[in-house]
């Protein structure tokens, strides 16, 4: 009765992760997306606690430890999301990332251990099972030890590191720990089986490192997705390795999501995946010049009021430096004073703006933008010709020509949102420093450009009501 009853939450909890995803792809739906998700994750993971029965019948004995670690778990990450600010959220999600890889890692190497003691038995240790075995301490550990760079990259405090056939030593790297992974598979019985298996352990903890090290600058966001991916497709071998239908369909969701995530990445940067998977594109986060850096001009608060507010179209280019500030509220603030005046508002969403996947997008949804307000590149390009003000907040990267015409440039390639075709472009960050690919930008001394310096939220306050008392 209870095995039963544990399969139909398994099911429900299955039907409420495709759901919750369904839900999160609109920002109207997301919150409760999320929530629909979490309840189906809770109900199965008591469910398996309390109804799950071992192969001779008896239910789980371990109760104690088990809450024991829910427990504290449960603190760290609620301290953790309390404590972090929304700027280091990419952060936080990549380390979340590494802990989701570190687990089905422990999965793999407890069950390799568990057939190990029983001295391989040829029932339960068949090449599918060992195949399954080897996929989770392989992809698990890519994912830890790559978010833990990945980590240390989104927060300045791991810098780009490449060496002369690097990519070499990544395919080498990961070839081994393939052809070793096949060898022990091969011959269960052998001596060295576990010393084996602990050098599959660490040569794919190595290639998690060496592959996310070099991988440069603006090149992180389809990184960050593949990792993403990883991790799903990590606890899915966990779950087939328990026979667990509710952790391999939540892996799987979340190795199909990331794989179709790292695939719109790759699209939005102009890169291939090969040249991801042996980490060999990107790279020099030096202060590339690009040769352009004439005079810039200055535009006072006053003159931006007054030319957005006599405009027919603005259109708003929302970048990291927005999210830095906080200012998504009073960006939202200007834009309906703007729309009071006459003037039509919109967004223009470059798909790696920010800090992670669909950053912006949320900044906004937290201001109560409308969505449809919101173009994606190819639409905010095509109306770029006929609008009168873009207004640059916080963003660099996403609008640097240099990627279309320097062929040099570590961002040569990237599809940008094209700002100077429209008939003026104000940009607002507070210096002249670089964005995170850590290059010049020809876009700040072009003639149609006029900078707007000062911390995005400051100025966006100040020309709300410059534009309330025009
Ligand atoms: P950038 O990092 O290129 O530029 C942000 C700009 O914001 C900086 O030049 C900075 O200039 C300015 N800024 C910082 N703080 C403030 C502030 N308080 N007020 C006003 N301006 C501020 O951002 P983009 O969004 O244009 O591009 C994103 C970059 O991050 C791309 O290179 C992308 O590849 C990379 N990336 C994206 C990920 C993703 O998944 N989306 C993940 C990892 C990396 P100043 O200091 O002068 O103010």
């Amino acid at each position: 009765m209870g095995v039963s009853i544990l399969a139909l939450i398994y099911i429900i909890a299955a039907v409420t992760f495709i759901m919750g995803l369904k839900m999160m792809s609109n920002p109207a739906t997301a919150r409760k997306g999320n929530m629909v998700a979490g309840v189906g994750m809770v109900t199965a993971i008591l469910g398996t606690i309390f109804l799950y029965r071992n192969p001779d019948g008896s239910l789980l004995q371990n109760h104690i430890w088990i809450f024991g670690a829910i427990a504290v778990g449960t603190l760290i990450g609620i301290f953790a999301a309390k404590k972090v600010k929304m700027t280091a959220m990419p952060e936080m999600v990549s380390l979340f990332n590494g802990l989701g890889g570190a687990s089905a890692t422990l999965i793999s190497v407890i069950e390799f251990n568990h057939l190990a003691d029983l001295g391989f038995p040829a029932d339960a240790s068949s090449v599918g099972t060992m195949a399954i075995i080897f996929a989770g301490v392989i992809l698990g550990n890519i994912t830890f030890s790559g978010s833990l760079i990945a980590w240390g990259k989104l927060s300045g405090k791991v810098k780009d590191f490449a060496f002369k056939g690097q990519h070499i030593i990544n395919m080498i790297l990961f070839g081994a720990a393939i052809a070793l992974s096949i060898f022990i598979t091969a011959d269960l019985q052998a001596s060295a089986t576990v010393i084996l298996f602990y050098i599959v352990f660490l040569l794919a903890l190595i290639y998690g490192i060496f592959f996310v090290l070099p991988i440069g600058g603006a090149d992180m966001p389809v990184v960050i997705s593949l990792l993403n991916s990883l991790s799903g497709l990590s606890a899915a071998c966990g779950g087939f390795l328990y026979d667990n239908k509710v952790v391999f369909t939540g892996g799987i969701l979340v190795g199909a999501a990331g794989t179709i995530l790292t695939v719109l990445m790759c699209k939005a940067m102009n890169r291939s995946l090969v040249n991801v998977l042996i980490g060999s594109f990107g790279g020099g986060g030096k202060l590339a010049a690009t040769g352009e850096q004439g005079q810039h001009k200055e535009i006072s608060l006053n003159d931006a009021a007054v030319v957005m507010s006599y405009a027919n179209k603005v259109l708003i280019v929302p970048g990291y430096g927005l999210a830095v500030a906080q200012a998504q509220h009073t960006c939202h603030e200007l834009e309906k004073l703007l729309e009071i005046k006459g003037v039509q508002v919109k967004y223009a969403i470059h798909p790696v703006a920010g800090r992670m996947p669909g950053h912006m997008n949320v900044l906004l949804a937290e201001a109560d933008v409308s969505y449809d307000k919101l173009l994606e590149m190819e639409e905010a390009n095509d109306e770029f010709t006929t609008t009168d003000v873009v207004l640059i907040l916080g963003a660099n990267d996403v609008v640097n020509p240099a990627a279309k015409t320097d062929p040099g440039s570590p961002i040569y390639g990237m599809p940008i949102l094209d700002v100077e075709l429209a008939k003026n472009v104000v940009v607002n960050k507070r210096s002249m420093k670089p964005g995170y690919a850590g290059i010049e930008n020809g876009l700040f001394y072009r003639p149609k450009t006029s900078m707007l310096f000062g911390d995005a939220k400051k100025v966006l306050q100040d020309l709300c009501g410059e534009i309330k008392n025009l």
